[in-house]
């Protein structure tokens, strides 16, 4: 499922909420798998202070669907909400396979953080966990070494810089370096 074409022979309308206005393919990272949606609910999935609760009641239905990608954009959404009390209620009833659970949580949207938390995440904005391996995505002159890291390099056992959402440190060739979150790749 790569573009609206596909995904419009799956259903004619939003997969969230049954609306046809301005249908588009929204993608559920990590994964490249895309779900059709309106253009409301694209707006709310990509910009957290839209979100209007009462639109997403619709996930009540969608939920159920068959398709794992709107299960895991249902389930980051009512972890979103979950403090509206009726969301919680949803999650409750909802079942993911172990699979399609770890896919859902794989952007820590999930966990609600107070606004003084750090979280670091990929360019892909999977988030990243002590102890994670990441790769290198372009070439980087290491600031305070004297080599240059190389595009596809393995960054094994991270360290979370903790007041930096933006670096990570580890080691490459032998030697402790810093590097910029939006150059990394987590590696599975
Ligand atoms: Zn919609």
């Amino acid at each position: 499922m790569s573009n609206l074409r596909e995904l419009q022979k799956r259903s004619t309308v939003c997969e969230l909420c049954s609306h046809d206005e301005g249908l588009q393919p929204y993608t559920v990272i990590p994964k490249e798998e895309q779900i059709l949606v309106c253009t409301p609910c694209a707006t709310q999935l990509e910009d957290p202070e839209a979100i209007d609760s009462n639109h997403w009641r619709c996930l009540n239905d969608s939920m159920w669907s068959e398709v794992d990608a709107v299960k895991v954009v249902a389930w980051r959404m009512l972890h979103q909400l979950k403090k509206e009390g009726w969301p919680q209620d949803l999650l409750d009833m909802m079942y993911l396979e172990e699979e399609v659970q770890q896919w859902a949580e794989a952007t820590g949207d999930h966990i609600i953080e107070d606004e003084n938390t750090i979280i670091h995440k990929d360019l892909n904005g999977t988030r990243l966990s002590q102890g994670d391996s990441v790769v290198l995505i372009k070439d980087l002159d290491v600031k305070g070494a004297n080599f240059t890291a190389k595009r596809g390099a393995f960054m094994r056992n991270i360290s979370l810089v903790h007041d930096n959402a933006e670096h990570i440190e580890g080691r490459i060739n032998g030697q402790q370096v810093v590097i910029v979150t939006k150059y990394v790749k987590k590696s599975s």
